[in-house]
């Protein structure tokens, strides 16, 4: 696995392929609150590009265009976090997207195990060390240590996605999956108006 690192936009010329795995790193879990600090991506390929986004003006037009282009899937672990974040900090909208946390759900009904490193550990064999998920990602020099958890959260995601689009087709529920994902705008922008807590369709 190599670790690239970008500051402030990804490179120009850079080609990620028509799936790209994509995960954020903030100061915490309150999109509102916690400022956006770190977007990892991969192509799938082993490799990941870490861009250490600009906090005070957001600038990224590169990344931008990626994160809405049409004809790029966006395979995310629990997308709705990632994406209330890239709405709120760059003003995009992410589409189309595969989150393999909802994929998950829909399929491993036998289990209510659907974290990223449970869905590694069953499905490719891989233990993934959580231990610096709640470290300072603000700071301007990242560790090596920082480097590689951030990149193994996004190097995973195309097997999980490949894995889970199988299961999707067994068990005849990829519509739904499909549908779930294309909500996912929708429940995002509920978030980020302030129904994060409610079940819209609750009784
Ligand atoms: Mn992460």
């Amino acid at each position: 696995m190599a670790v690239k690192i970008y500051k402030g936009d990804l490179p120009a010329d850079l080609d990620l392929g028509s799936v790209v795995a994509i995960d954020t790193e903030t100061l915490g879990l309150n999109p509102l609150r916690d400022k956006l600090c770190l977007v990892q991506l991969s192509s799938g390929d082993d490799n990941a590009h870490l861009v250490q986004v600009d906090r005070q003006t957001y600038d990224a037009p590169n990344l931008k265009a990626l994160i809405t282009n049409p004809d790029v899937i966006k395979i995310f672990h629990y997308a709705r976090f990632d994406m209330a974040v890239l709405k709120h900090y760059l003003g995009v909208d992410v589409s189309p997207v595969f989150c393999t946390k909802i994929a998950s759900r829909l399929v491993r009904t036998y289990t209510d195990r659907h974290g990223l490193k449970d869905l590694v550990r069953e499905m490719l064999g891989i233990d993934l060390s959580k231990q610096q998920q709640s470290s300072d990602w603000g700071t301007p020099v990242l560790s090596k240590a920082q480097t590689d958890y951030a990149a193994l959260d996004v190097v995973y995601l195309h097997e999980l996605k490949s894995r889970l689009d199988q299961m999707l087709r067994r068990e005849g529920r990829e519509e739904l999956a499909t549908n779930c994902f294309e909500f996912l705008s929708t429940r995002v922008a509920l978030d980020l108006a302030g129904w994060g807590e409610t079940d819209i369709f609750s009784h």
